[in-house]
C-alpha cells in the first residue's frame, strides 16, 4: 500500500501514524495511506513557513507568477488523472470531479495575474510637501483548514491568493479526503518556491487543526466546513489577535414563481439539490413554489428526481455518487426520519440504494407539504435531500426565503423583470441566482455569505486580497 507523507520546509516527511483514505463507491478500495501528523510536526510546519514568509514576502511579481502559472499549467494537463483520484476519494461524479480540478488550475491562473496586478496608491497628504503611500504587504503566515466537500478546489482557492500575495502558508486539509490535497501539494513542490513557502500537514481537526488555530505565528486563519467548528475557531483565533475568514454552511432557497419557465425551475432545482451527492454548502436545500405553478412542478421534479441515476462515481452513467462516508450517511438518513415524523411527505427516495457493491448510495429524497418551521428546513443536511415549500405569492417567498440563520445563496426562477429585480435587492444572501442553480459559481468574482454562512472578508476573486494583504499608509517628507 503506498504512503503519502507530509510536506514540511521543503520536505516529504514520514508520520508515526497513517490512516486509510477509503473510496466510498466502493469500501474495499483503498486509495491509500495518508500520514496524520502530530502536534510537532504541525508546529515544524508552522516554524518552516515562518522562515519563509521572509524569503517569499521579498520576492518580485514575476516570481510569484511564474510559480503560480506553473502550477496551473500541470493541473491542466493532469486534469483527468486528477479528477480520477478526486472522484474515487470524494465520491462526487468524474465529470463533476474533473470540472473541479479544472476549477482549480483556473484559480492560480487567476491569481498568477492578480500577483502582477497588486497596486498601492499615492495621495497628496493635507500637509505641504508631505505624499501619503498606501501599499499592501503579505500578513506573513496564513493557516488554512479545508473540508471534504471541494478536496481541491478549496485548497487551491485559499493556497493560491495567500502565495500570490507573498504569504506562505500551512494547510490541513479533512483528513477524510487528503488524496488531492496531497496531489495539489506534490504539483506545488515542483513550482520553484522557497522552501517551507507552502507546508502540508495532514491529520485530525484535534491534533493539527486546532496547532494551526492557537499558534500565534499564525497570522491570519482561513477556514471552510461547519458552523460548530468555524465559531469555536473564530473565537479563538480573535482572541489571540489573528485575521481571521469563516466559510460555512447554507440552507439555500430556491423562489419558483408561477411564470418561471417549468423546464428551467426544475433543471435549477435537481442541479442545485442533488448535483455533487447535495454536499454544496450552496446546495438549493429549501424549494419555495408559488400556488399557480406547484403541481405542475411537483410532478416535474418527482419524476427528474426518481429517475437520476446513482452509482459509483467513477461509472459513466452515474448522475449522483454516493455520500461522503458513514457518519454523512447516517447524518443524512435521520434528517429524513426527522422529516416524516415532523410531517412532511416523501414523494421519492430517501433510502438506501443498491448499486451491486458495498458503498455509501442513497436514493436522492424530494419532501413536500414542509412548512418552514420543520426542522428540514431549519438545519443543514448537506446531504441529497430537499423540500418543498408551497407559498401564496411573491411577498410570502421572498419572507420564507429570507427566514433563516444562513445566507449564502439564494435563487429565483421567473421571466418578471420586476420580481427578480426586486429580489437581487431583498434577498439576504451573499450571492443570488437568477435562473439559475444556487450552487455553481465562477472564479474570478467574490464568493461568501451573510448571517451564519461566513465572517470576515469574501474569497476568491481581485476581493482575495483584503485578507491576505495588509495595508499600510507611509507618510514622506520630501525634506
Ligand atoms: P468540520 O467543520 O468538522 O471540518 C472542517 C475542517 O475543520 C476539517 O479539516 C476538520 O478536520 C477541521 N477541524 C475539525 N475540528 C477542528 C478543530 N477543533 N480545530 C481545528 N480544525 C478542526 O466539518 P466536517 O467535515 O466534520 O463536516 C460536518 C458538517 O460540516 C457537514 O455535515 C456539513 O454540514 C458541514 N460542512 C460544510 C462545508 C461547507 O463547505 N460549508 C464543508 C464540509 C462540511 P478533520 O480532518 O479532523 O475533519
Amino acid at each position: 500500500m503506498d504512503k503519502f507523507d507530509n510536506y514540511i520546509g521543503g520536505q516529504w516527511v514520514a508520520a508515526d501514524k497513517y490512516v486509510e483514505n477509503i473510496n466510498p463507491s466502493d469500501l474495499s478500495d483503498v486509495i491509500g495511506l495518508y500520514a496524520s501528523a502530530s502536534k510537532e510536526q504541525a508546529h515544524e510546519a508552522i516554524d518552516a513557513a515562518e522562515k519563509a514568509s521572509e524569503v517569499w514576502g521579498a520576492s518580485t511579481p514575476q516570481d510569484r507568477f511564474n510559480a503560480l502559472d506553473k502550477i496551473a499549467t500541470e493541473i491542466f494537463e493532469r486534469a483527468a488523472e486528477l479528477g480520477e483520484l478526486l472522484a474515487r476519494e470524494e465520491g462526487k461524479t468524474q465529470p463533476e470531479a474533473t470540472g473541479e480540478v479544472m476549477r482549480a488550475g483556473q484559480i492560480f491562473k487567476f491569481f498568477a495575474g492578480e500577483a502582477l496586478r497588486l497596486t498601492g496608491e499615492l495621495v497628496d497628504s493635507v500637509r505641504p510637501e508631505v505624499d501619503v503611500e498606501i501599499t499592501r504587504e503579505p500578513v506573513g503566515v496564513i493557516g488554512l483548514i479545508t473540508p471534504w466537500n471541494f478536496p481541491i478546489a478549496i485548497p487551491a482557492w485559499k493556497i493560491a491568493p495567500a502565495i500570490a500575495y507573498g504569504n506562505s502558508v500551512v494547510i490541513k486539509p479533512a483528513e477524510l479526503v487528503s488524496g488531492s490535497a496531497w496531489a495539489l501539494t506534490e504539483i506545488i513542490s515542483r513550482a520553484g518556491l522557497p522552501d517551507g513557502t507552502v507546508n502540508l500537514v495532514m491529520g485530525s481537526g484535534r491534533v493539527v487543526g486546532e496547532e494551526i488555530v492557537a499558534s500565534e505565528k499564525v497570522g491570519a486563519v482561513s477556514f471552510t466546513g461547519s458552523v460548530g467548528t468555524g465559531e469555536m475557531i473564530r473565537n479563538k483565533v480573535v482572541a489571540r489577535g489573528g485575521k481571521i475568514q469563516l466559510e460555512m454552511g447554507g440552507k439555500n432557497p430556491l423562489v419558483v414563481l408561477d411564470d418561471a419557465d417549468l423546464d428551467t425551475a426544475v433543471n435549477c432545482a435537481v442541479q442545485g439539490a442533488f448535483y455533487s451527492t447535495g454536499q454544496r454548502c450552496t446546495a438549493s436545500s429549501r424549494i419555495i413554489v408559488t400556488e399557480g405553478i406547484y403541481d405542475r412542478f411537483i410532478e416535474k421534479i418527482s419524476a427528474e428526481t426518481e429517475a437520476l441515476r446513482v452509482g459509483d462515481a467513477r461509472d459513466a452513467n452515474t448522475q449522483i455518487g454516493p455520500v461522503v462516508d458513514e457518519a454523512q450517511f447516517n447524518i443524512d438518513m435521520n434528517y429524513v426520519e426527522i422529516a416524516l415524523k415532523e410531517g412532511a411527505k416523501l414523494v421519492c427516495g430517501g433510502t438506501k440504494a443498491d448499486c451491486g457493491k458495498e458503498g455509501y448510495y442513497m436514493k436522492p429524497a424530494l419532501f413536500i407539504d414542509t412548512t418552514p418551521e420543520m426542522t428540514i428546513n431549519k438545519e443543514e443536511v448537506f446531504g441529497p435531500v430537499a423540500s418543498v415549500i408551497k407559498v401564496k405569492d411573491y411577498e410570502e417567498a421572498l419572507k420564507v426565503a429570507n427566514d433563516t440563520e444562513f445566507g449564502l445563496s439564494s435563487g429565483i426562477c421567473t421571466k418578471s423583470l420586476k420580481y427578480s429585480r426586486d429580489f437581487k435587492r431583498r434577498a439576504k444572501a451573499g450571492m443570488v441566482m437568477v435562473n439559475l442553480p444556487t450552487a455553481g459559481v465562477d472564479y474570478h468574482v467574490p464568493f461568501g455569505g451573510r448571517k451564519g454562512s461566513s465572517y470576515g472578508n469574501r474569497e476568491q476573486g481581485s476581493y482575495a486580497k483584503e485578507f491576505y494583504t495588509i495595508v499600510k499608509t507611509s507618510y514622506i517628507w520630501a525634506q
